[in-house]
């Protein structure tokens, strides 16, 4: 009892050392880890998929950018890091530029080096929502926002390999959400880690470098693939059944995002905190 007010002002300057990095991880397997970053709407934020290797950690996909990534990875592994981009678009290539290692396809390679913020698709509707939380982060404005040039170092295409040393993936390119849309697949492990190609939400395909047959095409692969496990760009991971529900439901018109305003007020409506955490009770 005596040592209670110690424990719980440890925590409290744990929790809030955590949320000064501006990151929250949550382990979900051995060496895969999901951090997401605390002050982005839950319904906005991309997954940052950590995965460690026995000769490097890859890190998937680099949030919006408002806290240094990097910082926060160095307090999660003495290894090696390289990170990946799934694609170039605002919420997933936001701290790329701090990474020495930076891979992803080459037709993004262009817009990751000069990102306008409409080609990274923060424009119209996407800056008039509030995605970030003010009290976190105080000086966001939708008018400042940028994200930074990171050239790629490695460009990544259909059939390369991404060796972690333990653990090998292919690369799967997936365009329709954007042209340079790629996946990572680990078949022994029957892993999909997927980006925006696909994830268990209202999904995109008419973005201004989208391509909606090119996308169906691109579902058609995922459909058939042998796969236990999607670990995708957004909302909690799932497996091949769910899959392919997904996949059914966007053909019959269910779950495709049309008007990002409208979708805005429906979050609104339905969550009391835009910023708590989601539930991945879903995923067992
Ligand atoms: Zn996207
Ligand atoms: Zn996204």
């Amino acid at each position: 009892m005596a040592n209670t007010p110690y424990i719980i002002f440890t925590e409290w300057c744990n929790r809030r050392w955590l949320n000064n990095l501006g990151y929250k991880r949550f382990k979900l397997s051995g060496d895969v880890t999901l951090i997401q970053e605390t002050g982005v709407a839950n319904f906005m934020r991309c997954n940052i998929w950590h995965v460690k290797g026995r000769e490097y950690d890859l890190v998937i996909d680099t949030g919006m950018g408002l806290d240094s990534l990097k910082a926060f990875m160095l307090n999660e592994t003495k290894r090696p890091i390289k990170a990946l981009v799934t694609h170039s678009h605002f919420d997933h290539s936001g701290c790329l530029h701090e990474f020495s290692v930076r891979m992803g396809h080459r037709e993004e390679s262009e817009i990751l080096a000069n990102p306008s913020n409409s080609q990274v698709v923060f424009d119209n509707a996407w800056t008039k929502i509030a995605i970030v939380d003010l009290q976190q982060h105080p000086d966001y404005s939708a008018q400042t926002y940028s994200i930074k040039p990171a050239p790629l170092t490695h460009y990544l295409d259909e059939g390369d390999v991404v060796d972690l040393g333990n653990r090998v993936f292919q690369v799967l390119h997936l365009p329709g959400h954007s042209p340079g849309s790629i996946g990572l697949f680990d078949s022994q492990n029957r892993t999909l880690f997927s980006g925006d190609a696909i994830y268990d939400g209202a999904l995109l395909d008419s973005l201004y470098h989208s391509d909606k047959a090119i996308y169906a095409q691109t579902l058609e692969r995922l459909e058939g693939l042998s796969v236990d496990v999607i670990h995708a760009g957004h909302y909690p991971s799932f497996g091949q059944q769910r899959l392919r529900q997904i996949i059914q439901q966007y053909r019959a018109g269910e779950n495709t995002l049309i008007d990002v305003e409208q979708w805005f007020r429906d979050q609104q409506a339905q969550k009391a905190d835009m910023f708590s955490d989601q539930d991945w009770s879903v995923f067992t």
